[in-house]
């Protein structure tokens, strides 16, 4: 009985059906890689029943997670780069940094729902990769968007 080969390549190397490599092939996979963003707004909620809190006016500090889904670069071996990520984001967080949210068009009930759908079609066409949007209102609640 001949003695069993050796593997030539050790891990990583291609199996006979190729499905071990392609699993492990270290720039195949999507992955989404994401940032994490704050502000601070007030707001009311006009369509709650009389008498609940959320219709009197009142602040949160909101924190928001923008996702991006894509192929690692090969080369440079990320999704994209974070700093690319905050400049596109960052600008339309201060449109609603120390406002109150209800004054802005689409955010007339600017719940943590609302807000990250509203995000979403503001954020969108600057950045196709976009995956999902996380709203905190805060440190237990929050709405998890992944797009329309
Ligand atoms: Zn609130």
């Amino acid at each position: 009985m001949p003695a069993a080969k050796a593997s030539a390549g050790g891990y990583g190397a291609p199996s006979e059906s190729g499905t071990i490599a392609r699993s492990i092939t270290p720039y195949s996979a999507r992955m989404d890689i994401y940032k994490e963003f704050t502000f601070e707004a007030a707001h009311l909620l006009p369509n709650v029943p009389a008498g609940h809190k959320c219709g009197r006016l009142h602040g949160h500090s909101f924190r928001v997670q923008v996702h991006v889904r894509g192929p690692l670069d090969p080369v440079l071996g990320w999704v994209m780069d974070f700093a690319d990520l905050k400049a596109v984001v960052k600008p339309v967080i201060a449109r609603l940094d120390h406002y109150f949210l209800n004054d802005i068009p689409g955010l007339e009930n600017p719940t943590s729902e609302v807000i990250a759908r509203w995000l979403w079609r503001e954020l969108h066409g600057s950045l196709p990769q976009l995956s999902k949007i996380v709203v905190m209102e805060t440190c237990t609640s929050g709405c998890v968007y992944t797009g329309d």
